[in-house]
C-alpha cells in the first residue's frame, strides 16, 4: 500500500566528470557566499543598534505613581486574575496614617512581583487594572543567568520617585486606549489603524 504520493525514489547514479572535478559545486557555493556581502544584512550590532519597535510592542511593566508620586496600585487583584500565565503575585497591606504620600488608596500592594519567565506580554493586566496602575512599556527585559532573578519586585517594577525619571507611558495612555479600555468590542490593533504600524509587518 503506497502511503504517500510525495515519495521519492533515490538512485544512486555515477558522478559525472564535472562532479568528480568538485570545482564547480565550490565556486557555486563562494558565488553564493560573495553575493551575500553586498545584500543588506538581517542582522544588527544589538545592544548598539536596536530596532524601531511598532507601537503595539508591549515590554516590561512599570507600576505608575499619581501626579503627587504616590503608587497608584491598591492591590486589588484584578491584574493577576487576568493574567493568563498566572505571572503576577501580590500582597497588600493596609495604609497607615502618615503615608498618603507613598499609597494613593487605603490598601497598597506590599508585595507585588510578576514571574518575566511566565509572562507572555499580552497585556491584559494592563486592560484589568481601574486605577491605570499597571502599564506595559517599550523596555526590553534584560537577559540574565539565574531564573529567580527574573522575578521582578516593586524594587524594579515601581516608578521611581523622581517625577524627572518617571517612565513614560503617554502612548499607552491615549484617549484611544482608554476608549478600548471601556468598549471591549474595539479590537486592540484596530486603535493603531492608519498609523505606521499594519498587523503582520
Ligand atoms: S502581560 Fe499578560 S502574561 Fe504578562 S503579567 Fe500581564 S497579563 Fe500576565
Ligand atoms: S496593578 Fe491595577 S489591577 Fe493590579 S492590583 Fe494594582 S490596581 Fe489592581
Amino acid at each position: 500500500m503506497q502511503l504517500t504520493t510525495r515519495s521519492k525514489v533515490v538512485v544512486k547514479k555515477q558522478m559525472s566528470f564535472m562532479e568528480k572535478l568538485y570545482l564547480p559545486a565550490i565556486l557555486g557555493g563562494m558565488w553564493i557566499t560573495i553575493k551575500h556581502f553586498f545584500r543588506k544584512k538581517a542582522t544588527i550590532k544589538y545592544p548598539e543598534e536596536q530596532r524601531e519597535f511598532a507601537p503595539v510592542y508591549r515590554g516590561m511593566h512599570v507600576l505608575k505613581r499619581d501626579e503627587n508620586g504616590a503608587e497608584r496600585c491598591t492591590a486589588c487583584g484584578l491584574c493577576a486574575v487576568a493574567c493568563p500565565a498566572e505571572a503576577i503575585t501580590m500582597e497588600s497591606a493596609e495604609r497607615k496614617p502618615g503615608e498618603e504620600h507613598l499609597y494613593r488608596e487605603e490598601k497598597y500592594a506590599k508585595i507585588y512581583e510578576i514571574n518575566m519567565l511566565r509572562c507572555i506580554f499580552c497585556g491584559l493586566c494592563e486592560e484589568a487594572c481601574p486605577k491605570e496602575s499597571i502599564f506595559l512599556t517599550d523596555r526590553i527585559v534584560p537577559s540574565d543567568d539565574l531564573r529567580k532573578d527574573f522575578i521582578y519586585g516593586k524594587d524594579k517594577l515601581v516608578d521611581p520617585i523622581e517625577a524627572d525619571k518617571r517612565i513614560d507611558v503617554s502612548k499607552r495612555e491615549t484617549k484611544e486606549v482608554l476608549e478600548f479600555k471601556k468598549n471591549k468590542n474595539i479590537g486592540h490593533n484596530q486603535l493603531f489603524e492608519g498609523k505606521k504600524f499594519k498587523s503582520g509587518s
